[in-house]
Formats: structure tokens, C-alpha cells, sequence
């Protein structure tokens, strides 16, 4: 049996920025609530372009292959593809830059940021 080190609880270090935090400020993966922000702002911009891409393949695949008469209808489903698809994307983008992220580096490594 190892003895423990005693680790004081009430300022930690976020694991992206490294920066000292209040521990109440951080996750439960210790990233602190301005990098959360940070990364979900990315995410949804990505969530939004994945949304997009997705919606305007729906419409080339709805004017091409089933050619519509019923137009309304069928623009209602495109902007509800293009909703739910980025917010579906946002949050699996999200997950992934969390999951990937490598400790201490807050800009160039993450993914979805433009540099790889
Ligand atoms: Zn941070």
C-alpha cells in the first residue's frame, strides 16, 4: 500500500491552459470554464458547418431524386436537418476535442482548431 500525497484542494490546474483555478471552477476532467467555453464555441462553429453540409447535400439529394411538389414541406425538413444535424455535430465534436485534447496545449494541438 502507497501512501498519498497530499494534494490541496482548493486551487487546481486546469489540464488545457494550466492555469490555477478555484477547484469549483473546473469540470470533472479539470478543464476550468473559460476553455469549456472556448472549445464549445469551436465546436459549435464546426456543429454549424457539419449542419450546413448536410442540409445542402439533403437539398441536392430531394431536387435531384425526388422532386418535390410540395415545397414547403420539404424546405421545413431541410431546416430541421440542418438544426438538429449542427447540434448533433456540436456535441460529437465537443466530445472528441475533450477526449483528444493534449494536456497543456490550448491552441495547437487540439483538433477542429485549424492546425491539427
Ligand atoms: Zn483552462
Amino acid at each position: 500500500m502507497s501512501k498519498g500525497r497530499w494534494i490541496p484542494l482548493d486551487h487546481l490546474i486546469c489540464v488545457r491552459c494550466r492555469e490555477k483555478r478555484d477547484a469549483a471552477d473546473l469540470d470533472r476532467i479539470l478543464w476550468c470554464e473559460r476553455c469549456c467555453a472556448e472549445v464549445r464555441r469551436r465546436a459549435t462553429l464546426w456543429g454549424r458547418l457539419t449542419g450546413l453540409f448536410a442540409a445542402l447535400a439533403l437539398v441536392a439529394w430531394i431536387a435531384l431524386a425526388v422532386r418535390p411538389r410540395f415545397l414547403a414541406v420539404w424546405a421545413t425538413i431541410v431546416v430541421a436537418a440542418y438544426w438538429l444535424g449542427s447540434k448533433v455535430s456540436r456535441e460529437i465534436i465537443y466530445g472528441v476535442i475533450r477526449v483528444a485534447h493534449r494536456p497543456g496545449h490550448p491552441e495547437g494541438l487540439d483538433l477542429f482548431n485549424g492546425q491539427g
